[in-house]
C-alpha cells in the first residue's frame, strides 16, 4: 500500500437501495480512493430517524442495512481494507452529537437549505429538533473517526461546512483534536432523475437502482424524460439539460457514439427510441459486473453480517480513542463508577 493520505468518512441513509446519482455523487470516489485513504463508510440509520421516525419505517431498517452493505460490496468496496459500520451501533456517536450541539446556533442551521427541502419532502410541517440537528449529527460522524475528506454528493456540501465550522470551533475553545475535513464533490455533483427533476432520490421515485435487473432498467429508460418540445424525431432537439445525454455523458464509454447522436439529436436526424435504446445498452453494460457480484455476495449472507459487525468493532475502537481526547481537551469531570 503506498503512504496514507488521510481518512475518509462518509456514507448513506438505509432508506432504500442505491442508485447511479450515488454511484457519481459519492461511491465512485470511495472505490477509486481507499487504495490512498483509511476509508470508513457509515451506515446512517439514526439519520433516517430525522425524517422517519415512525415504527414501520423504523422496522425497515434491517433489510435496507443489508441491501446496502450488498450494494458497496457489488460497486468493489474491498471489506479487507475499509470499514463499513452502523451508526446507531457506536455510543459515542450520541454522545459527540450532544458536546457539537453546543457549540453551534440555532439560526446558523436554519439557513442549511437542504432541511427545509428534506422536511417538506417529509411532509413536515414544522422543523423537528433533531431534523434540525442532523448536520450536527453528522458532524459526529466525520469527526469520530477525525476524518479529513468527506465524498459526498452536492446537496451534503453545506452540512460539510457545518462539520468544518464544529471544528474549528472545538480546537479554539479546547485543544486542537480535529482536523478540518474537506468535502469531495463526485463528477457529477447531483444527477437528474429519470423524471427530469433536479435530484434522483430514492424517495421520489425517479431513480435507477443499481441492484435493477436489465429488463428495469430497459424500461426505466425507455420512459424517460427528454426534450418536452420535440414531438417527432424529425424536429432539432435539445442536447444541454437533456437527462438522457447527461447519462449518456457519465455512463456511456464510447465518447464517439455519444457525440455522434448528440449531432443528429440537434440536427432532427435521430429518434428518441434509438438514443434511448442505445443508453440502456451502455447503462446495462456499466452495471453488469455489479449485479454479478451483488449476487455473489447475496449468496453468502453471513458473510455481510460478519462484514457489518467487523466494522462496526474497528469503529468502536476508534471512537472511544477520539471520545478520550475530547474529554481531556474540555476538562471533563472523570468519575469512575
Ligand atoms: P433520501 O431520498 O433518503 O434522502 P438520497 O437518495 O438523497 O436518499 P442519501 O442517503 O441522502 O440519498 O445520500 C447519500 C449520498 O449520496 C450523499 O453523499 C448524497 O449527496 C449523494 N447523492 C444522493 N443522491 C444523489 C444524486 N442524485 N446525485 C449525486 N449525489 C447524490
Ligand atoms: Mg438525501
Amino acid at each position: 500500500m503506498s503512504e496514507v493520505k488521510g481518512r475518509i468518512l462518509t456514507g448513506d441513509r438505509p432508506t432504500g437501495p442505491l442508485h447511479l446519482g450515488h454511484y457519481v455523487g459519492s461511491l465512485k470516489n470511495r472505490v477509486a480512493l481507499q487504495e490512498d485513504y483509511e476509508c470508513f463508510f457509515i451506515i446512517a440509520d439514526l439519520h433516517t430517524l430525522t425524517t422517519r421516525p415512525d415504527k414501520n419505517a423504523i422496522l425497515s431498517i434491517q433489510d435496507n442495512v443489508r441491501s446496502l452493505v450488498l450494494d458497496y460490496l457489488a460497486v468493489g468496496i474491498d471489506p479487507e481494507r475499509s470499514v463499513i459500520f452502523l451508526q446507531s451501533a457506536v455510543p459515542e456517536t450520541y454522545e459527540l452529537n450532544l458536546i457539537f450541539e453546543m457549540l453551534v446556533t440555532v439560526p446558523r442551521l436554519e439557513r442549511v437549505p437542504s432541511l427545509k427541502d428534506m422536511a417538506r419532502a417529509a411532509n413536515l410541517e414544522t422543523m423537528p429538533f433533531g431534523l434540525l440537528g442532523y448536520p450536527v449529527l453528522q458532524a459526529a460522524d466525520i469527526l469520530l473517526p477525525r476524518a479529513t475528506l468527506v465524498p459526498v454528493g452536492k446537496d451534503n456540501e453545506a452540512h460539510v461546512e457545518v462539520t468544518r465550522e464544529i471544528a474549528r470551533r472545538f480546537n479554539r475553545m479546547y485543544d486542537e483534536v480535529f482536523p478540518i475535513p474537506e468535502a469531495l464533490i463526485g463528477e457529477v455533483p447531483t444527477l437528474v432523475g429519470i423524471d427530469g427533476q433536479a435530484k434522483m432520490s430514492k424517495s421520489l421515485n425517479n431513480a435507477i437502482f443499481l441492484s435493477d435487473d436489465a429488463e428495469t432498467v430497459t424500461r426505466k429508460v425507455m420512459r424517460m424524460y427528454t426534450d418536452p418540445k420535440r414531438v417527432r424525431a424529425d424536429v432539432p432537439g435539445r442536447v444541454e439539460g437533456n437527462p438522457v445525454f447527461i447519462y449518456h455523458d457519465a455512463f456511456n464509454p464510447d465518447q464517439e457514439e455519444v457525440r455522434e447522436l448528440k449531432d443528429r439529436y440537434r440536427k432532427g436526424k435521430v429518434g428518441d427510441v434509438e438514443v434511448k435504446k442505445k443508453l440502456a445498452r451502455a447503462l446495462n453494460a456499466f452495471l453488469e459486473p455489479i449485479r454479478a457480484r451483488r449476487a455473489e455476495y447475496e449468496a453468502d449472507p453471513a458473510m455481510v453480517d460478519e462484514v457489518l459487525i467487523e466494522g462496526t468493532r474497528r469503529m468502536c475502537r476508534e471512537a472511544s480513542e477520539t471520545m478520550a481526547l475530547v474529554r481531556e481537551a474540555m476538562g471533563m469531570m472523570r468519575l469512575e463508577v
